[in-house]
């Protein structure tokens, strides 16, 4: 059931716990701001998600109170994670769902990177 992205960030969710290490994730990188790790439902060969670790539902949320540092750092980890994955020779994608129409699911911001095949002009 896609999220409302207006709604307060909620700490309960699925990545706030992953951050908080009470639930398992295959970690990719972790850097001061930022992690990422595998989707466990994987769409793609490859299926990473990059989360800033602060508490932040959308990108316009992040966007409105992120400092520039965790700017800086969730953007510099995502192309770190492309490069690290090897994803950058061929080609990728970034996805990000935010709020009801865009079909958010877990309350906190995320970005997807699919890769390792042909990915066709859509990946829902
Ligand atoms: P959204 O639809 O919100 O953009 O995507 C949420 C993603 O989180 C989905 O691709 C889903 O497979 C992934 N996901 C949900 N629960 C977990 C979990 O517990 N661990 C990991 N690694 N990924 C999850």
């Amino acid at each position: 059931m896609p999220i409302d992205a207006k709604q307060p960030y909620d700490d309960s969710n699925i990545f706030a716990r992953i951050l908080r290490g009470e639930l398992p994730s295959k970690t990719v990188l972790e850097t001061d701001h930022s992690l990422a790790f595998h989707d466990i439902n994987p769409l793609a060969p490859i299926h990473i998600l990059v989360i800033p670790k602060g508490a932040y539902v959308s990108w316009d949320d992040f966007s409105a109170r992120a400092s520039d540092a965790e700017i800086a750092d969730f953007t510099r980890a995502v192309g770190d994670v492309a490069r690290q994955v090897g994803a950058d020779a061929q080609g990728y994608r970034l996805l990000s769902n935010v709020g009801k129409r865009g079909g958010q699911e877990v309350p906190h911001l995320h970005v997807h990177i699919f890769g390792g095949q042909p990915l066709g002009p859509m990946l829902a």
